[in-house]
Formats: structure tokens, C-alpha cells, sequence
């Protein structure tokens, strides 16, 4: 497989009128063509940052993308303007948002907002523009297709919306997909149909897609990778089979806990204790030790570097750090 997309050292702020907030600090990974990657963690931890960094579609200022490279295809986003960077997006990369509703211009037809897409980016006329429309509807599975065309937004239901959007975002065979929790304000059974519906497209299609959301349930069915995201840092990131047997980061371990399954009995829901910190108070060292169940005197004052475990298996946490041995470790713990 080659590799689609490349982040390196990702640094992406906002600035408030309280101060600077990183919103993304350090993180790389990549994407290999045709691949899910799964990008985690509870709201506010950096992922739709990173995301909408992608595709430089955060408003510059407040935005600032402060360092690092997001390299398609081998060329750095980073450096696009203009012109260039409306070409890449839509045509080589596209996005889907959580609320189609917001995404979707509530005075023109499905078919009228597909073709304008589909005339942007394939230089179509108009009604090849039409048949490629009606072709990306029936390919996601609305019902007649020919005839919903004509329809505005608000006839259709959230699912059917959802499935428009998607048919936007791939009637232009993107080589990669970024999928910003897609199917969270969807009931569960429309959302097993666009989940199934995604699976399907990428075996077809071959689109690699970045997933984001905060359901590691919806991660464990679709990606191939995934990297765990906490207060804009990376903090480990693996194959989704490491990833779920052998997690070893403590968030991941949390947010792997709180998952409810029908496989495990138990009385009561599990959870992290306390909040995501907010952006503007950040605790220093390993931002998660007021949450952490382990957290040792060294977290307190300093973040841990990347600790290549294994093949595409890294984490970032004192627990994993070379320079500590275990004895150490349950030395520097906070009593
Ligand atoms: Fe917990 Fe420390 Fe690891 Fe952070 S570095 S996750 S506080 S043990």
C-alpha cells in the first residue's frame, strides 16, 4: 500500500481573547491508501482540528497552523493557496460533516448542490452532471433516485440527508475521505445502514477515509488504525486489534472500559473520572494525570516523549518510558 497522507509534527492554535490555545500539539501519523484510520477521543480533545487542518479549512485568524507538514500524496497541504487547494478539495479529498443538515444549503434541490460539486471539480456539463447525480443517489442507496434529485433538504429524513452527503462527498472518487463523527446524530439503525454503506464504498471505491469520532464500538468495526487523541496530543496509536487487546495508555485503557458491550457483564457503566481539561488551564506534564489512576510525581511536571512499543505500536506515558524502571515507577507514584 502506499502511503496517501503523511502528518508530521502537526501544530495548529486559536487565539482567544484569554490567550493562545494548541489545539493540536505534535501529531503525526499517516494514512495508507485505501485504509481506515480512526481518529479517538472524548469532544475537545483536538480531532476535528486536526481534521479541518487537513483540508485548511480553519478561519486564519483565529486559526493558526503554527508547525509541522501534512504531506498528500507527497505534497505539503501546508504550502497550498488558492486555486490549488480548492482543486485537492472535493476532487482528491472530501469531507463529511456530523450534521448534514448544516452542511447542506436548505434552497437548492439534492440534485442541484450534487451537480454543482460534480461540475466544480469533473468539468461535466449539465446533464452528464444530472446522470452522475442520479448515479451517486442510487449508489448510496436512496430509493428513487431519479426523482429525489428534485428534492430539497428538508424533505429528506437525517438518514437520507446523511447518504446525500455522502454521495457529495465521494461523486468525485476522492482518494481520501474525512469522516467527522458521520453518524452520531443518527439513530443506531441508520447508522449500522451508513457505516455499512461506508465499508462498502471504500472496498469499491478504494477511498482511504479518516474516522473520526468519540464511539470506540464504531472504531473496532471500521478501522484498520487507530490513534488516540487527548487535549490536542497523541497519545497512542496502533493496529485496531493491538489497540483493543493490548491497549496501554491509560486513557485508552478508560475510554476502552467505558465501552458498553453485551459481552461483559456488569452492574454498572464504567468512566473516566473528571473532565476533558479545558484548553485554557491545562495541567502541565501529562496533560490526563488529574485523571489518571497511575499517575506518578514525574507526570505532574513533564510529557512524556513517544515510546515505539512495536510494529505501529507507539504511546506516549511515563509508564512506557525507557529511562524509568518499575521500581522507580511505584517510587515516583502519587500517594
Ligand atoms: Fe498517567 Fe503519567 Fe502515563 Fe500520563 S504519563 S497517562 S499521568 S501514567
Amino acid at each position: 500500500m502506499s502511503t496517501i497522507l503523511e502528518i508530521r509534527s502537526l501544530q495548529t492554535s486559536f487565539n482567544t481573547e484569554k490567550g493562545k490555545v494548541r489545539a493540536v500539539d505534535n501529531v503525526s501519523f499517516d494514512i495508507q491508501a485505501g485504509e481506515v484510520v480512526g481518529l479517538v477521543g472524548e469532544s475537545g480533545c483536538g480531532k476535528t482540528a486536526v481534521s479541518l487542518s487537513i483540508l485548511r479549512l480553519l478561519p486564519e485568524p483565529p486559526a493558526s497552523i503554527d508547525g509541522g507538514s501534512i504531506l498528500f500524496e507527497g505534497t505539503d497541504l501546508l504550502t497550498m493557496k488558492g486555486e490549488q487547494l480548492r482543486r485537492i478539495r472535493g476532487n482528491d479529498i472530501a469531507m463529511i460533516f456530523q450534521e448534514p443538515m448544516t452542511s447542506l444549503n436548505p434552497v437548492y434541490t439534492i440534485g442541484n448542490q450534487l451537480m454543482e460539486s460534480i461540475q466544480l471539480h469533473q468539468g461535466l456539463d449539465q446533464k452528464a452532471a444530472r446522470a452522475r447525480a442520479i448515479e451517486m443517489l442510487r449508489l448510496v442507496g436512496i430509493p428513487r433516485a431519479d426523482e429525489v434529485v428534485d428534492e430539497y433538504p428538508h424533505r429528506f429524513s437525517g438518514g437520507m440527508r446523511q447518504r446525500a452527503m455522502i454521495a457529495m462527498a465521494l461523486s468525485c472518487d476522492p482518494k481520501l475521505l474525512i469522516a467527522d463523527e458521520p453518524t452520531t446524530a443518527l439513530d443506531v439503525t441508520i447508522q449500522a445502514q451508513i457505516l455499512e454503506l461506508m465499508r462498502d464504498l471504500k472496498d469499491r471505491i478504494g477511498t482511504a477515509i479518516l474516522f473520526i469520532t468519540h464511539d470506540l464500538s464504531v472504531i473496532a468495526e471500521m478501522a484498520d488504525h487507530v490513534v488516540v487523541m487527548y487535549a490536542g496530543k497523541m497519545m497512542e496509536k496502533a493496529d485496531v486489534h493491538t489497540l483493543f487487546r493490548d491497549p496501554q495508555h491509560p486513557y485508552t485503557q478508560g475510554l476502552i472500559r467505558s465501552r458498553p458491550t453485551i459481552e461483559k457483564e456488569q452492574s454498572r457503566l464504567m468512566y473516566i473520572p473528571g473532565n476533558v481539561p479545558n484548553p485554557l488551564e491545562m495541567p502541565g506534564g501529562c496533560p490526563f494525570h488529574p485523571r489518571c489512576p497511575h499517575a506518578m510525581q514525574v507526570c505532574v511536571h513533564s510529557m512524556p516523549g513517544r515510546t515505539e512499543l512495536g510494529k505501529d505500536h507507539s504511546v506516549r506515558c511515563w509508564l512506557h518510558h525507557e529511562g524509568l524502571t518499575k521500581p522507580e515507577k511505584r517510587k515516583l507514584r502519587v500517594a
